[in-house]
């Protein structure tokens, strides 16, 4: 067995950014897990994308515990996305891992901030794989916003809702766009509807609790905002 510090940093074996663990969230909130010797890596997209290759830890190669492969193996992962009951053609599973992988690394370069070459993975995936991704254009919306391009954002992100309304965080990262190109008004309604968004996801039972308890921290986040926002408007 390791010993986790409390808030002692370590490095991501895959990104190599670094980690700050609390043992209080260890596999509940965070976005981290390790293998059983103590080689600690991002769940999202560091182990999603490493378990497209390999069960085995990439430094000792044990083979990580069953909890973290029932829970994100690359069946796991396609499973997501292509519903298990129903049969699929072998092309089809190739295509999709095709893109599980693109959109990961396009994840592991956001992590990195390497914001241009992030753009473009999702722009080939957009492009040639899946127009109609939604994951992708998410990504795409995020990325915008992470490098300050905050009008693409809200055109891209308006794009997505207008499809997909439930579309978990896209009007979160609306609300973030809104308020730093000072359109508090605006930044308020789409922060209202990421509230009422992710209230009505997070009562969902079919998620799982680690992306639940990621959300209701997210949701906590959108009503002191919600609050900060009106009092504002009311002065
Ligand atoms: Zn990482
Ligand atoms: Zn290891």
């Amino acid at each position: 067995m390791y010993v986790i510090y409390m808030n002692s940093e370590i490095s991501c074996v895959v990104c190599h950014t670094k980690i700050v663990l609390n043992p209080e969230e260890y596999l509940e909130d965070a976005n981290y897990v390790a293998c059983d010797n103590g080689h600690y890596l991002h769940i999202d997209p560091c182990l999603k994308m490493w378990l497209i290759q390999s069960e085995f830890c990439p430094v000792c190669n044990t083979k990580y515990s069953e909890v973290i492969l029932d829970r994100y193996s690359k069946k796991s992962q396609i499973e997501e996305v292509l519903p298990p009951d129903i049969p699929h053609e072998e092309a089809e599973i190739e295509e999709c891992v095709v893109v599980i992988d693109k959109l990961n690394r396009a994840k592991k370069l956001l992590l990195e901030q390497k914001y241009a070459a992030s753009l473009n993975i999702i722009f080939d995936v957009l492009d040639h794989d899946d127009p109609s991704n939604e994951e992708a254009k998410f990504l795409l919306g995020k990325t915008y916003f992470l490098s300050g391009r905050y009008d693409l954002s809200v055109a891209t992100l308006m794009r997505l809702i207008k499809n997909n309304y439930k579309y978990p965080l896209a009007f979160y990262y609306l609300g973030k766009d809104f308020e730093s190109l000072g359109l508090d008004d605006k930044a308020l309604w789409a922060y209202q509807r990421s509230y009422q968004n992710l209230t009505m996801i997070l009562n969902e039972s079919s998620r799982d609790s680690l992306s639940k308890s990621k959300l209701s921290k997210i949701l906590e986040e959108v009503a002191n905002i919600i609050e900060k926002l009106t009092s504002e408007q009311s002065c």
